[in-house]
């Protein structure tokens, strides 16, 4: 079994420690990664620390130059990367509307390419005979980056880039059931980076912990689950780090009444289950006026029975498994809480048969807000349809969550749909879509879905601190 090395100060890192990575297709181990304790991810942040100087000197330009090139060897790695991330996350190759290791793979390059592109120059903020005030946007340091499972290397790409560009060196740390795409990708790019400047540990909560309050770290950026972000960010206060945190989400979509279903339903379909559900701002709860609910369940269950579950590296594959066994014995406990709670298993609601963690698309209808299908993420292949009555119901609805990530109005009329979808609260809304990320638009959630937002100027800043120099004539 190939194992993958750790990598720091530009030197792959092989330690006596290994731990095995499970193919969820299978639910056998495909690879084995190094593991790091607590010195090694010292070490790393040792590295990064000591290739700091250097790094933040060199011109915007030649840093730009060098977050092209990463983007270039991922482009160039694709068929080994999609490899690797069908293995370790189970999604397949193409899978449903086209989203999966092919889509991860090529979006990284092509987030990496357009964030090189970015820059924060210095800004006049006034020039008069009072005086000069300019802003200047300065690198913070060594910037840790914690990831999580489910889009393993296009969310490294999203925090490394950013960090890198703006001038900082970084330390990250993928899940422990996805470190593999990381390890090599991070490999990858030390053949085109200086030493040092992007190191990658693996490890879980101790490793994870010692990152969040190592006064060498300046700042985290994490994406995963609301627990751990509330564990980050008790951890980072002592030194005051700086952070974005990217957590959890329960999105809702509302159907406006008198929607025409035919077109809205494939639509809303991709957009809950894609990747099985394992999206941050995958729609996660969809609310129906009850003119439409019974056509909606019912269209919505039969797009399900036809979806094409398997491995992933199986042609024609539209989902694969669940990520992992934890991760579906949540979606299991929360289909069983729904049946006891009234919902309506439409279709589904069970494991298929086999050694991987497969779960068959499931539509349930019957519940509401209250219901902990419907309160809580699921985060698989999992969706719950509720009936609403009138607007200002269905948008009490929507908002009564502790998450705020995002969420989506789906209508014929694009005026009737925004008027509504200032009144979400989350982060970003989407009309007649949903959970489409773009790296001009800014995105990241309120409430208990984060702190900060990524992608874009507004995500490249979070990247520097602010210096305001002012000149007395
Ligand atoms: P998780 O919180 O269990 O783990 C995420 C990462 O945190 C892993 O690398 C893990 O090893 C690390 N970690 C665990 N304990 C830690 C600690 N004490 N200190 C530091 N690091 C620690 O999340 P997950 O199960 O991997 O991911 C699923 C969750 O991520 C879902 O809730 C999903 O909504 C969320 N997510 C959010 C976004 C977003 O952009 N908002 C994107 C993707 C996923």
């Amino acid at each position: 079994m190939q194992n993958f090395p750790l990598m720091i100060n530009g030197e792959p890192v092989e330690t006596p420690q290994h731990s095995e990575v499970i193919n969820p297709a299978t639910g056998l181990p495909f690879a084995s990664c190094s593991q790091a304790d607590v010195h090694v991810a010292q070490q790393a942040i040792g590295a990064a620390a000591q290739a700091f100087d250097s790094w933040s000197k060199l011109s915007h330009s030649q840093r730009q130059e060098y977050c092209h090139q990463i983007g270039a060897v991922i482009e160039a790695n694709m068929p080994e990367l999609m490899q690797l991330i069908c293995q370790e996350t189970g999604k397949p190759m193409g899978g449903l509307n086209g989203v999966g290791a092919g889509m991860e793979v090529g979006g990284s390059a092509f987030w990496a390419h357009f964030t090189a592109d970015l820059e924060l120059p210095v800004e006049v903020l006034q020039d008069d005979d009072s005086g000069r005030v300019e802003l200047h946007r300065k690198p913070l340091g060594v910037v840790a980056s914690i990831t999580p499972w489910n889009w393993p290397l296009l969310i490294a790409t999203w925090h490394v880039i950013p960090a890198l560009l703006a001038g900082n060196t970084v330390v990250i740390k993928p899940s422990p059931y996805t470190p593999i795409t990381t390890l090599r990708m991070v490999e990858l790019a030390n053949s085109v980076l200086p030493p040092g400047v992007l190191n990658a540990i693996t490890g879980d909560g101790e490793v994870g912990n010692l990152l969040t309050s190592h006064p060498q770290i300046a700042k985290v950026i994490f994406t995963g689950s609301t627990p751990t972000g509330r564990k980050i960010m008790a951890s980072a206060s002592a030194s005051l780090k700086r952070l974005t945190l990217e957590l959890g989400g329960n999105d809702a979509g509302i159907v406006l009444p008198g929607t025409n279903l035919d077109s809205a339903l494939p639509a809303i379909f991709g957009c809950c289950f894609h990747n099985n559900g394992q999206t941050c701002a995958a729609l996660k709860r969809l609310y129906v006026h009850r003119s439409q609910y019974q056509a909606a369940c019912d269209g919505m269950a039969a797009k399900a029975r036809t979806i094409k579950v398997g491995n992933g590296l199986e042609e024609g594959t539209e989902l694969g498994p669940v990520q992992n066994a934890a991760q579906l014995a949540i979606v299991e406990s929360l289909v069983a809480a729904a049946k006891e709670e009234g919902g309506k298993v439409l279709c589904g609601g069970e494991r298929l048969p086999g050694d991987g963690y497969f779960y068959a698309p499931t539509v349930v209808a019957g519940l509401s807000n209250g219901s902990r299908l419907v309160d809580e993420e699921p985060f698989g292949p999992v969706l719950p349809i509720v009936a609403y009555d009138s607007l200002e119901e269905v948008i009490e609805l929507a908002n009564d969550n502790d998450a705020g990530l995002g969420g989506s109005v789906w209508a014929d009329d694009l005026d009737d749909a925004h008027a509504l979808a200032g009144k979400l609260a989350c982060g970003t809304v989407w009309i007649n879509d949903h959970g489409a990320v773009q790296p001009n638009m800014p995105f990241g959630g309120v409430k208990q879905s984060g702190l900060g937002v990524e992608f874009g100027l507004e995500g490249l800043k979070e990247m520097t601190s602010c210096q305001s120099i002012c000149i007395k004539p």
